[in-house]
């Protein structure tokens, strides 16, 4: 489990101290800043009422949802709708259509998008289901920031799998996933100590996965990699799923973590982070 989460331990770029700079992706677009109104009345992140550290870190993932308030019914707060390849999984290599939603109650420290954890444009689900179809890609990723803190991603979802899409949800470990669409393959990461966000794993969801899904662990040192090898033996979760390792950007060399796989003999897979070999690591969009 990772440290027990505090005002003082948040992310640079927290709810009260946002990016101040959108650039536009490589392809398609990025939204601007969101205006809202009213409170969502379906926060899947409520906080409790008492006084100990739980309350404590719920209040401050609450407090982080706040660009969702007031987001209408039926809309979702939508940071970019781009084209690029899959990355992050076993569909790696595959032109995808991604839908990167705003706002994110976690704040890993290696995280490349505190851009999404303000920044975006309110819209209706018949236009980002449109702005998807007319992208053209039979893959289409939802991810964040962390897509399920926005209940409408569930119908969005279900409208891209009766379309025919093949849908990826890429998601944080740290929501609930039993709501998804059946239809839905889900990315599943688990939050190591060496993220800051370990704390926040949803650890039903390791009971929930299926052999159509995938995990993700980014690894930061060797203290993660040997906890998450042992979390992996334990629930057997080579067995049941993909499960990918991948190095956390200028913490952990991809050759150093071959190398650690290679020792542990697990059969889990080095994940690379394409994007960042393909184009700049600091490039959006991609
Ligand atoms: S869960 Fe993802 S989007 Fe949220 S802080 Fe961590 S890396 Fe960033």
């Amino acid at each position: 489990m990772g440290p027990a989460l505090s005002e003082s331990s948040l992310h640079p770029y927290d709810w009260d101290d946002p990016p101040s700079r959108l650039t536009a992706p490589r392809s398609g677009r990025a939204m601007s800043s969101g205006t809202v109104s009213p409170a969502n009345a379906d926060d899947p992140l409520a906080p409790t009422t008492g006084h100990g550290p739980l309350d404590s870190m719920k209040a401050v993932h609450h407090r982080r949802l706040r660009p969702l308030e007031g987001k209408p019914p039926g809309t979702l707060l939508v940071h970019e709708i781009y084209r690029s390849l899959q990355g992050e999984s076993t569909f790696a290599g595959l032109p995808c259509v991604f839908i990167r939603l705003t706002t994110c109650h976690l704040r890993c420290g290696y995280c490349d998008t505190p851009h999404a954890f303000t920044q975006g444009e309110i819209l209706s689900l018949d236009a980002i289901f449109a702005q998807a179809i007319e992208l053209g890609d039979d893959l289409v990723e939802l991810t964040g920031g962390e897509p399920l803190l926005q209940p409408e991603v569930h119908p969005l979802m279900s409208r891209l799998a009766d379309a025919g899409k093949t849908v990826l949800l890429e998601t944080s470990g740290g929501v609930d996933t039993a709501p998804v669409d059946a239809r839905v393959r889900i990315i599943l990461d688990i939050k190591t100590p060496g993220s800051g966000e370990a704390g926040a794993n949803v650890w039903s969801n390791l009971d929930r996965l299926r052999p159509m899904d995938e995990v993700k662990v980014v690894v930061c040192d060797r203290r993660d990699f040997d906890w998450a090898a042992a979390i992996v033996r334990e629930r057997e979760l080579h067995r049941r799923c993909p499960v990918h390792f991948s190095a956390a950007f200028g913490s952990v060399s991809p050759t150093e973590l071959a190398e650690w796989i290679l020792e542990s003999r697990l059969p889990v897979r080095l994940q690379l982070q394409q994007h960042k070999i393909l184009w700049d690591p600091s490039a959006r969009g991609v």
